[in-house]
């Protein structure tokens, strides 16, 4: 509704509206310290308070745990945004009380206007983001309009390259296992190892920081790391498990087409002597578009050594039959997005259905991401799906309690 309200009122250029990107400051010791319940009470007391410092014709939408935009509406000069924004800051020092506590909320306030700083949503809601970052970086309470400069600040490449292979050099880096679920043998044969980065007490999922390691060029000893960690697991659990279990482990580009990489590969399966059949190497829908016939080149390697190959994230770029056909893989995962709400779109069914269709028409297995509701299982069930990864299954855990979850 707020994206509505935003699109309609940049059709009049001569209207000048502020974004407000609004995050509370920390929110998260709150909910450490006093519960969720708690939480949401700060919650109502903030959306309330948000309400009522702003006119009857502006909008304030919550866009996530402890994020809010507001709409400033036709407004005349920057003192209107300032005075808003004073009477909100005052508003909030007043404490909420709990239980004779006095809980104090701050939040951190990044403006961008329309149309100097953005003549569409994403700019104007990335630009405003973009000011509260800035207010955030020092030390939050405090709120600051967008400007130019703030771009800039990119993040230093040479500093992340550093960090990012420290991470390496000091073990900060784990693998998670999430489950994928046979859906004729309602068993769990295989788990998908996906990377976390712990950072102190705070673990940082990889699209915070796969997409800097592609742009340092620092992806791929983390995902040579990755693939012997995953390896060495998989060993490991066909050992000690009664059943054989198979490892799938995301590929990117560059570590792909390393010309040592196929004989890296194969090191590391004789080193820990795990039998080929028990890798499957996920390559994305895009990134085997980047070099199609050097990707198939060697994908067709490791389909000889008897390595499996997934077509991962499948549904979200290209995803023509004409190229699938061509290249050798086992098996298609269908790209979360086009689950979400299989219940309601039946566009979307109608594409995983012919998915599901083609790929067996291929000899390639199926594989849906995403799976959260029983119902979502009932209709790729239905639809001859061949396995499942979703939450509904169990969502990426450390090994340890795969194992004990798992591997029996
Ligand atoms: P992916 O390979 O498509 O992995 C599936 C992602 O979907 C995982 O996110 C997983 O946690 C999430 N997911 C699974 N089931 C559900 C569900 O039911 N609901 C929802 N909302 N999400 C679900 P994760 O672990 O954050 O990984 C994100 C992406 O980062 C991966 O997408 C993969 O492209 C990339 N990635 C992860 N580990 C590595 C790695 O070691 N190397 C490389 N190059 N990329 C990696
Ligand atoms: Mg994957
Ligand atoms: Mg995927």
């Amino acid at each position: 509704m707020m994206l509505e309200n935003i699109n309609e009122l940049l059709k009049n250029k001569d209207k000048k509206f502020a974004l407000l990107f609004i995050d509370l400051d920390d929110f998260k010791n709150i909910n450490d310290n006093f519960g969720h319940q708690v939480g949401d009470k700060v919650l109502k007391k903030v959306a309330s308070t948000l309400k009522d410092s702003i006119g009857t014709q502006d909008i304030i939408s919550r866009i996530g745990g402890d994020e809010f935009i507001i709409i400033l509406k036709d407004i005349e000069s920057d003192i209107y945004i300032k005075e808003v924004v004073l009477r909100i800051q005052k508003e909030l020092k007043k404490p909420v009380t709990y239980n004779e506590e006095a809980l104090i909320i701050g939040a951190s306030i990044g403006i961008s206007i329309f149309p100097e700083h953005g003549e569409d949503s994403d700019t104007l809601i990335n630009n405003a983001d973009l000011a509260m970052y800035e207010v955030k970086k020092n030390g939050g309470y405090d709120f600051a309009i967008y400007s130019p400069k703030m771009e800039h600040k990119a993040i230093d490449k040479l500093e992340m390259k550093m960090k990012l292979n420290k991470a390496l050099v000091n073990n900060e880096f784990m693998v998670y296992y999430q489950p994928i679920m046979d859906l004729k043998s309602m068993k769990v044969l295989n788990s998908e190892a996906l990377i976390r980065w712990r950072q102190g007490d705070r673990i940082i999922p990889p699209i915070e920081f796969i997409p800097i390691a592609k742009s340092v060029g620092e992806i791929i000893p983390i995902d040579n790391w990755m693939l012997e960690s995953a390896c060495i697991q998989c060993k490991k659990w066909n050992e000690i498990g009664s059943h054989e279990f198979s490892v799938s482990v995301n590929t990117s580009y560059s570590q792909l087409k390393q010309p040592e990489f196929v004989s890296l590969v194969q090191d590391i399966l004789e080193v820990y002597s795990l039998p080929p059949k028990y890798l499957n190497l996920e390559v994305t829908e895009d990134e085997a578009m980047e070099d199609f016939e050097t990707i198939i080149n060697i994908l067709e390697q490791f389909k000889s050594m008897g390595i499996k190959i997934s077509l991962d994230d499948f549904g979200t770029g290209y995803s023509s039959l004409n190229y699938v056909n061509k290249l050798p893989i086992d098996k298609i995962k269908i790209d979360k997005s086009l689950i979400m709400n299989l219940e309601t779109n039946y566009k979307n069914l109608t594409i995983i259905k012919s998915i599901i269709n083609m790929g067996h028409s291929l000899d390639i297995k199926i594989v849906a991401e995403g799976i959260e509701t029983k119902e979502q299982l009932r209709i790729l069930n239905e639809l001859k799906c061949d396995f499942i990864q979703g939450y509904l299954i169990g969502k990426p855990m450390e090994a340890s309690e795969f194992e004990h979850k798992f591997i029996n």
